[in-house]
């Protein structure tokens, strides 16, 4: 009895340290800046994924949500915007710095909207493939009240948000939302600027599927369209080409590595991105998570 006592107060004590680690991050001096993409769309940029802010004549629309400790700023920020109420906030996938201040919002009275595999990932808790960190299971207000598979579309008065699920790319549960009338892209992490993407193959993410997705955003832009990525600057078109050339390549190297039977370790010592790295500005340890995303997408 005292011995099965003993293990329940130390795993309160394990869950209750974690939380305090969690909380340890500072958010005191996130500042949440703002960028008018035009036709009532915006782009919002604090700390964690971009967000991008649809407004209609009842309501606005929000993609992703950052952390929880951002909420009352975030809800300042579309404020002095718009005072429209929050009707849907749609996550681009499940990763916390997307979707952390998903439940303060909930319980403002929006719907959560997000692809089937983020209600599952979020209600299942997962384990990073790079690092082995785990994210413990939420339930509740924290998870997603609406899913769809594919694709679906949300409407508030006079908007419309086209919402798409590229197949494994960045995970297995991403969406896209598309803005026609305001020729803007939300893509989430299947795009990002400044740096390498991650990709979360421990959760369905592969290259192929974000090379696809590029594709599909190229299909669906112009000259003009306005591209929020999950991470980094406002990107256009012109951006997502050069985006998808390093995809390519990195994916072409990479595959040669695998058929030709090197080990994780033997490509990492190859360094076979090392031009690229200079273009996009990555460090070593940067550069090896790249190598190790990119030959487990491939080596499955
Ligand atoms: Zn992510």
């Amino acid at each position: 009895m005292q011995k099965t006592l003993l293990a329940a107060s130390a795993a309160v004590l394990v869950m209750v340290v974690g939380s305090a680690f969690a909380q340890q991050r500072d958010f005191t001096n996130v500042q949440i800046k703002t960028t008018d993409l035009g036709h009532r769309t915006y782009m919002l940029e604090g700390e964690g994924g971009n967000m991008t802010v649809a407004v209609g004549d009842d309501g606005i629309i929000l993609v992703d949500s950052e952390f929880a400790p951002l909420h009352d700023k975030i809800k300042a920020a579309i404020a002095a915007i718009s005072k429209q109420p929050i009707r849907y906030v749609v996550n681009t996938h499940f990763h916390g710095d997307h979707t952390g201040g998903d439940a303060g919002f909930a319980k403002d009275g929006a719907i959560v909207v997000a692809n089937v595999n983020v209600k599952k990932r979020l209600a299942d808790g997962s384990v990073n493939g790079l690092t082995g960190a785990k994210t413990a299971p939420v339930s509740g207000q924290a998870l997603p009240s609406k899913t769809y598979g594919s694709q679906t579309t949300l409407r508030v008065k006079g908007r419309l948000a086209k919402l798409g699920h590229p197949n494994n790319a960045h995970t297995d549960g991403d969406t896209y939302v598309y803005f026609a009338d305001a020729n803007v892209i939300a893509t989430g992490d299947t795009v990002t600027l400044g740096r390498y993407p991650n990709i979360d193959f421990a959760n369905g993410g592969n290259i192929k599927g974000m090379i696809a997705a590029t594709d599909l955003y190229l299909k669906l832009s112009n000259a003009n369209t306005k591209i929020v990525p999950g991470h980094g600057k406002l990107a256009s078109r012109a951006d997502l080409v050069a985006y998808r050339a390093i995809l390519v390549t990195a994916r072409d190297r990479m595959a040669k590595l695998v058929k030709a039977g090197r080990t994780e370790q033997e490509v990492i010592a190859a360094k076979p991105f090392a031009d690229l790295d200079t273009k996009v500005g990555a460090n070593d340890q940067q550069s090896t998570n790249f190598i190790r995303v990119v030959y487990h997408s491939l080596k499955g």
